[in-house]
């Protein structure tokens, strides 16, 4: 239900970013408004936390609710190599045994209306089953909104800010024509929800898998989720997934075959939803602005980089308090310039180029972790601050001192184990 025709800012999509933005802004007072199109709960992929959204529930005040639904509980990030090597788990408490280092795989449905419900106790009016249609960004704003509610009525808001937290559909970037695809990771993804997949048992801690195939032309992660399944997904080029004959199912089908490790987890596993898969394509992107007067983007809708480090649920939430801290700021102070709406940016910016040179290590052929690992023992912490999602503090980047080398020398011809040296 839409209370009013005119907020101090209006929120466009109800997931973890537009959530988060939500409640920020809506608990200092100013009149916020969520739109989410589809009802909730909503599903969602994207079930793996960094361990670094802990301080963001803190800050919201919903760990004690967190503990509460169930998630099974991550532990570390599994890497296991094209030869079904499975390497040691990176478990995050062994480097900082504090409770932050404890994290979640959620179920986004679950996930999702927690964020929202929070919205709706911080003040914000929430309204799902109602899309945004069109924005008219104005120089001078307010901003007007087309809106069509759940009964297929169109209605027309203002507002002097809005936040896009649209995810891929990014709807303020695309209508000004902000996006940029990175080409190198014109990726797409297939994924389903597994019955009797393997899980860790016997005490052991659950954690993400990610399982490179024999080709290392794709790669899987593996999911145990709180409801007893697991979830599977394959990534690869788009063209490699998507464009080489068949359905997503026979591609997923045949790509199984090229990875014992998946192959052996779902050993007795039933695919359940009806035999469904997810597909997802081309989703790797930046803009090149991120905040203009009276809008700023947060979360998907700004830029996506890749599943590989489960970083973006992370990253939605982060750039949900930075803007939110700044669009509240700047409604009090009467400026909403691009500059005050913006004004986090360049520390956010900074921070996700960590995780995005890792992803681009990853996909470097010649890259193994194990390898690095092996011969730059030293780096443990510093990869294990990437992988929890620890890049807006400290020195992040140290890490690419010796890997860029190590990376080169290894494309260079160098076998591993020289590269290694
Ligand atoms: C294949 C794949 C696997 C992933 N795995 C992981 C993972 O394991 N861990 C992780 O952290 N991240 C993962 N991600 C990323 C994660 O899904 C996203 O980064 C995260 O959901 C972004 O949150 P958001 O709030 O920005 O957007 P979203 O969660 O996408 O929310 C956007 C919302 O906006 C709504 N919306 C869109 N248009 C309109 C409109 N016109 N009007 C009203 N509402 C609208 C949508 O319905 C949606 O609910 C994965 C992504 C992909 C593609």
């Amino acid at each position: 239900m839409i209370a009013n025709r005119s907020y101090d800012c209006v929120v466009i999509g109800a997931g973890p970013g537009g959530c988060t933005a939500a409640s920020i802004v809506a608990e200092q007072g100013h009149s916020t408004l969520l739109i989410e199109r589809d009802k909730m709960p909503r599903f969602h992929v994207g079930e793996s936390l960094m361990p670094e959204a802990y301080w963001i529930f803190e800050r919201l005040g919903i760990l004690s609710e967190m503990d509460k639904v169930g998630f099974t509980r991550k532990h570390g990030v599994q890497f296991v190599s094209k030869a079904d090597k499975e390497t040691q788990p990176f478990i995050f408490a062994e480097h900082d045994d504090r409770p932050c280092s404890l994290s979640w795989h959620v179920q986004r449905d679950k996930f999702d209306q927690l964020l929202y419900d929070t919205a709706f106790n911080r003040g914000a009016n929430c309204s799902d089953e109602t899309r945004v249609l069109d924005v008219d960004i104005r120089k001078k704003g307010p901003h007007r909104l087309t809106l069509q509610t759940a009964d297929g009525k169109e209605q027309e808001i203002v507002a002097k800010v809005i936040i896009d937290s649209s995810g891929q559909s990014s709807m303020i970037a695309n209508r000004l024509e902000l996006k940029e695809y990175y080409p190198d990771l014109k990726k797409a993804a297939i994924w389903a929800y597994f019955d009797n997949g393997i899980r860790a048992g016997g005490g052991n801690p659950e954690v993400t898998c990610i399982l490179n195939t024999e080709s290392k032309d794709a790669w899987f992660w593996y999911i145990p989720l709180g409801n007893g399944t697991v979830s599977v997904g394959l990534v690869g080029d788009n063209d490699f997934l998507l464009k080489r004959g068949g359905s997503p199912q026979k591609t997923f089908e045949e790509e199984i075959k090229n990875c014992p490790g998946i192959k052996r987890r779902l050993i007795d596993a039933t695919i359940v939803e009806g035999g469904r898969y997810h597909v997802a394509k081309e989703f790797s992107y930046t803009c090149k602005e991120q905040a203009g007067d009276g809008w700023v983007l947060v979360g998907d809708a700004g830029g996506f980089i890749d599943p590989i480090y489960s970083s973006g649920v992370y990253l939605a939430l982060k750039s949900g308090v930075m803007a939110g801290e700044a669009v509240a700021e700047g409604l009090f102070a009467d400026n909403l310039s691009p500059k005050q709406l913006g004004k986090w940016t360049r520390e956010y910016n900074e921070g996700v180029k960590w995780i995005r040179k890792l992803v681009r290590a990853f996909y470097t052929k010649e890259f193994s972790f194990g390898g690095f690992m092996k011969s730059h023992p030293q780096h443990a912490q510093n990869l294990t601050n990437l992988l929890i999602g620890r890049v807006f503090e400290g020195k992040p980047g140290e890490i690419f001192e010796d890997m860029d080398p190590w990376i080169e020398k290894a494309k260079n011809g160098e076998s591993m184990e020289v590269a290694a040296k």
